[in-house]
């Protein structure tokens, strides 16, 4: 079995070499370890290496270990990527960087106004169920426009979208969805691509690229 690291510079020429492929600034695409259920001696080494952008999918995956891994590493950037419930809003402020998984506007509400009390404005993601998918999160594609506007008047800043396509289509469809959305409402960050599919994601301008098993080994 191969290391992070090992497996870190195998994905990150493959990135380079697909990017400069379809003409993109390679440092455009960046490599998200998602970190979700992964012992703390692993994200050790992850972070040893010199990974700093990391993804978690549920805010109690974000506790004391994240917590004090910041204060070491102040340039940390976690991301959270699974479903917000909103009683857990407060810590999901407190605890992540970036929210990629705005969805409804009761969570919108929720986010600006602990943002607000904790003085914390972070960047959020709109999460969209291209597949319209009912066992999935994510706004359908045709209520985007009203969920943006809705965050708008709440001051809550939108700066991307993030999908996870169905398992039983082809993913590129999905992609393509989610840049379109992305260059119509002017929104500067894609977050999409998998272990399965990262490649088929860089063409389509994938910024950020989640990835897991690729990366750390299958999870326990
Ligand atoms: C687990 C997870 C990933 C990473 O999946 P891999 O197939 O292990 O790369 C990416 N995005 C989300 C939302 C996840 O929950």
């Amino acid at each position: 079995m191969m290391s992070f690291s090992q497996n870190c510079i195998v994905l990150e020429e493959r990135i380079r070499k697909l990017a400069k492929a379809c003409r993109r600034d390679p440092s455009s695409v960046r490599l998200m370890a998602v970190s979700k259920t992964q012992p703390p001696e692993k994200i050790e080494e992850a972070l040893a290496g010199g990974q700093r952008l990391f993804g978690e999918n549920r805010v109690q995956g974000a506790g004391a270990h994240w917590q004090a891994v910041r204060t070491r590493y102040p340039d940390l950037e976690l991301h959270l990527i699974g479903p917000l419930q909103t009683n857990k809003a407060r810590e999901a402020v407190g605890r992540f960087d970036v929210i990629e998984t705005v969805d409804r506007p009761a969570l919108v509400d929720a986010l600006a106004h602990e943002m607000e009390k904790q003085q914390r404005n972070l960047p959020c993601f709109i999460q969209v169920n291209t597949g319209k998918e009912p066992q999935k999160s994510g706004v359908f594609p045709e209520d985007l426009k009203n969920l943006l506007r809705y965050c708008c008047s709440k001051n809550l800043r939108i700066t991307g979208l993030m999908c996870i396509p169905p398992q039983d289509e082809p993913a590129a469809i999905h992609f393509a969805l989610l840049q379109k959305l992305a260059a119509r409402h002017s929104l500067p960050e894609l977050s999409m691509g998998m272990s399965a599919d990262f490649e088929k994601a860089i063409p389509l301008g994938a910024t950020i690229l989640r990835v897991g098993t690729a990366l750390f080994g299958e999870r326990a």
